[in-house]
């Protein structure tokens, strides 16, 4: 018997399943099953890597002076209390690995983010689930739930993958409630989306014992660049670049970021055409029977009657092309997310669900 063991927790780990992107003999697809940014990145971005490429052969950087500035003009924000990191989740893992342990206690809500219990098995604290209220998170429910353990609460605002939020008002309330030494992150993934919304930041300044994440995955349509950061207090972001590699962003991330965060005209285009495109799918398939919560993001979670028609439906959609994403593993069995599309993608996929609606299959 081999003596080598893993961590505590590691073994706990089930492992993400990311959204699938292509269908066995199906070559037309359309993929809304990992929301990404239907209209791509903005050109500034793509030119910024072409010029990155003169500078490969030298170091990064190591301290994102350059990307921290231009996200702080932007943002309005503290340089000094930015951190960057490896997409948001690699910021999410800091935080886990400085704040939790084993012993120590993780708080995530119902149908919360995955990568949530898998942080805190990582670092071998004890992940803990609090019911939700109808798919929206439940500020009393994670107080009442909080012990002298507790030392992190995740929660995504808009969520993912319901697309409900939290008042302001609220994630005040849970962070001045929260115990002694518990950090709340407020994860943003999905603020720019909510015209006018600062994604936490706000609360960040106004208490020590909140996070703020953001990524350029979402709107900013980078996903495949791996780019995201935090905002916090002086003291925590100390702490957290600590863990940090001192080259965990590439010359090309930061060059990348540093071009996107600046094309706010990109952004915003982006929030309206999605804020427009996501009312008319909502609304085609309430029409069809398929009824969601208001979402705040850009997706939306559809509703099935059953398990069954929920799958039933996936199964059919993959078969014209279509790729959303199944949330079983949310415990919304009944239910599909479907990444707001570009204008052709909302009708493929409204037109499909009202086939299949109709029997096709
Ligand atoms: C997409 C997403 C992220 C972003 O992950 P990256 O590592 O920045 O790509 C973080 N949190 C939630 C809830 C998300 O949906």
């Amino acid at each position: 018997m081999s003596r080598i063991e893993p961590q505590p927790g590691i073994m706990e780990i089930e492992l993400y399943v990311g959204g699938k992107a292509t269908v066995d003999g199906v070559s037309d697809v359309v993929k809304l099953s990992s929301n990404e940014n239907p209209y791509g990145c903005s050109d500034t971005a793509k030119e910024a890597v072409a010029k990155a490429g003169h500078n490969l052969h030298r170091y990064p950087n190591t301290d994102h002076a350059s990307l921290r500035a231009a996200i702080s003009e932007v943002h309005n924000l503290d340089a000094d209390r930015i951190i960057c990191g490896v997409g948001s989740d690699e910021i999410l893992q800091f935080i886990a690995q400085c704040f939790a342990g084993p012993g120590d206690e993780v708080i995530y809500t119902e149908h919360g983010f995955s990568m949530y219990p898998i942080l805190a098995h990582a670092v071998g604290a004890t992940p803990v689930k609090v019911a939700e209220r109808e798919r929206v998170v439940d500020v009393d429910a994670i107080l009442a739930a909080c012990t002298d353990k507790t030392k992190i609460v995740f929660i995504a605002n808009p969520a993912n993958p319901t697309g409900t939020m939290v008042g302001s008002n609220e994630m005040a309330r849970l962070a001045s409630s929260l115990p002694d030494g518990a950090i709340l992150v407020h994860d943003g993934a999905y603020t720019e989306y909510v015209e006018g919304f600062d994604g936490g930041a706000g609360l960040v300044d106004a208490q020590s014992n909140v996070i703020m994440t953001r990524t350029f995955s979402k709107i900013y349509g980078l996903g495949g660049l791996r780019i995201g950061w935090g905002y916090a207090s002086k003291d925590i972001v100390d702490v957290l670049n600590r863990v940090r590699q001192p080259f965990n962003l590439s010359v090309v991330q930061m060059a990348v970021a540093e071009a996107a965060v600046r094309d706010q005209a990109f952004v915003k285009k982006c929030r309206e055409d999605n804020a427009r495109m996501r009312a008319w799918l909502a609304e085609a398939l309430a029409e069809l029977g398929v009824p969601s919560d208001t979402s705040c993001a850009n997706f939306i979670l559809a509703r099935f009657s059953s398990r069954e028609e929920a799958e039933a439906c996936d199964d059919y959609l993959k078969t014209q092309g279509l790729i959303v994403r199944r949330t079983t593993g949310y415990d919304l069995a009944n239910c599909l997310r479907i990444t707001v599309g570009d204008e052709a993608g909302c009708r493929r996929v409204a037109h499909a669900i009202g086939k299949f609606k109709d029997g096709a299959r």
